[in-house]
């Protein structure tokens, strides 16, 4: 197979889907993980980078030259940077101080402007995305070429590119023998996007939240009050409120998974399957793994591998985080 990207661009989605051995015997099912930590800035955010540059370039925001500012949990700030860099836009992020030292490391390193705040509910004026939004409107006028908010969590030019690509792509890989899929939310733009295309293709497709402990969706879900419980070492998933991503997204149902369930299907997929994966994907597999007790045998589930584990090594392999959280730690450290 000849394969030629011309550049980053080139090299974002058309991910493969993978099977989960184990999550698919113990359920009877077919569990496919689609591979989203093969897109070149390592995660599904790559998607939503690309989703939101072009939306900017469509409306004539920016240029070359012009700066790129987003609040994000890391991911997405690579991906903006490292394709701002690639069309010649500088980036500035606003990331929470508590997220992992690799994403800030991460993200210096690729050149991005790294601003940390401390970490604040969505109605304090000091939570991370406000702080993107008001320097942007701040730096507005210092550039001739655009200051751009890339506002992931409300602008749904996120959720379209998910439409346009990822779910295209699983309805494809799978010849529309999909029966249902689900994944956790952060900004809603994965989970809008995908269940849109596919309940459009086929209404009986079945979409579940697999929802972090410490979110609010969950319960949104189930009785429509958006009420937390608990917490989680997980990054980049979970909220406290309805982004507009997330209301372009068509739920059936959701689960709430804990990093108790979450972590143990981790390591197991690295000592037994080989994939080496982020947070967020336990609480997606964990979360297929009920769906296929729930609406298996036979059925074909796909949820998303958003990245891999590097990303998280100084908590999802660190003994005595893990110990003092009273969370299970891998057999082999
Ligand atoms: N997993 C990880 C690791 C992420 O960084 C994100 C994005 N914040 C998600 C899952 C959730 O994706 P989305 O924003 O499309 O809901």
């Amino acid at each position: 197979m000849k394969q030629i990207k011309n550049n980053f661009i080139e090299s974002i989605g058309n991910t493969p889907l993978i099977k989960l051995k184990k999550a698919s015997e113990i359920t009877g099912c077919n569990i496919y993980g689609k591979a989203e930590y093969l897109n070149p800035g390592g995660s599904v955010k790559d998607r939503a980078a690309l989703a939101l540059i072009k939306d900017a370039q469509e409306k004539r925001l920016i240029s070359e030259g012009g700066i790129v500012v987003e609040g994000t949990a890391g991911n997405t700030g690579i991906g903006l940077c490292l394709l701002g860099n690639s069309l010649g836009y500088k980036t500035i992020i606003v990331m929470n101080d508590n997220q992992t030292q690799e994403k800030k490391d991460t993200l210096k390193n690729i050149g991005a402007d790294l601003r940390l705040v401390p970490p604040k509910p969505y109605k304090d004026d000091g939570n991370y995305v406000k702080v993107a939004s008001r320097l942007a409107e701040e730096l507005k006028n210092t550039n001739n070429n655009g200051v751009v908010w890339a506002n992931q969590f409300d602008n749904i030019a996120n959720a379209k590119g998910h439409y346009e690509t990822t779910g295209p792509e699983i309805w494809d890989q799978t010849d529309g023998k999909v029966d249902a899929f689900i994944c956790a939310s952060g900004t809603g733009g994965t989970i809008g996007g995908v269940s849109k295309f596919l309940k459009e293709k086929n209404e009986n497709i079945k979409i579940y939240l697999s929802d972090p402990t410490g979110s609010a969706l969950y319960n949104h879900i189930l009785n429509g009050e958006l009420k937390a419980e608990g917490g989680s070492i997980t990054e980049g998933i979970g909220s406290s409120r309805i982004t507009k991503n997330f209301a372009e997204a068509k739920i059936d149902g959701a689960y709430s998974i804990s990093d108790e369930e979450s972590l143990p299907v981790l390591y197991d997929l690295i000592q037994n399957e080989g994939l080496s994966l982020g947070t967020s994907c336990g609480v997606n597999i964990a979360g297929a793994i009920r769906l296929g007790k729930e609406i298996g045998p036979g059925k074909t589930i796909i949820t998303i591998l958003c990245d891999r584990s590097d990303k998280y090594n100084s908590k999802m392999f660190n003994k005595s985080f893990l110990k003092e959280k009273n969370l299970p730690v891998p057999s082999w450290l």
